[in-house]
């Protein structure tokens, strides 16, 4: 009797364990179904948001580890933005012009990697570009 009480744990566990893995599949689906969503740069809250609303179970923890995951098989590329890390499914380039003065900053769209040319041992994938001076307001002053 004592035996099939353990098994009856042992399958009530594995069941558990089974569904444990079958949402977290559901929630990979989903945050992967998100970030199909964006047209450009995100950032881990904004996925985390679209992600909730269908699993409401689901953590902004989780939407960081598979973000990770995902960064890790190159399928995603991270920007660091006034602070923030931003994602993008694409290989874009992530570039700003920083006022010194007010502190104001613009995107700027730089696409040409001419600039690189000779100087970096090996191969590009993205590039992000901090540029720092006076904006045109603060200049006037
Ligand atoms: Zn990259
Ligand atoms: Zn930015
Ligand atoms: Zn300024």
């Amino acid at each position: 009797m004592k035996n099939r009480a353990y098994l009856n744990n042992l399958l009530i566990l594995i069941i558990n364990n089974m569904a444990k893995l079958s949402r977290k599949t559901k929630q990979k689906e989903i945050i992967l179904e998100e970030l199909g969503s964006f047209r450009s740069f995100f950032t881990a809250e904004e996925l985390h948001e679209k992600a909730k609303k269908k699993d409401n179970r689901l953590g902004i923890a989780t939407v960081y580890r598979f973000l990770k995951e995902f960064k890790h098989q190159e399928e995603l590329h991270s920007y660091s933005c006034d602070r923030k890390t931003i994602y993008s499914k694409g290989k874009n380039n992530h570039s700003h012009f920083i006022c010194e003065k007010c502190g104001t900053i613009s995107h700027l769209d730089l696409k040409s990697l001419d600039f690189f040319k000779g100087k970096i041992n090996g191969e590009i994938c993205h590039f992000q570009l901090d540029v720092y001076g006076t904006c045109k307001s603060c200049v006037k002053k």
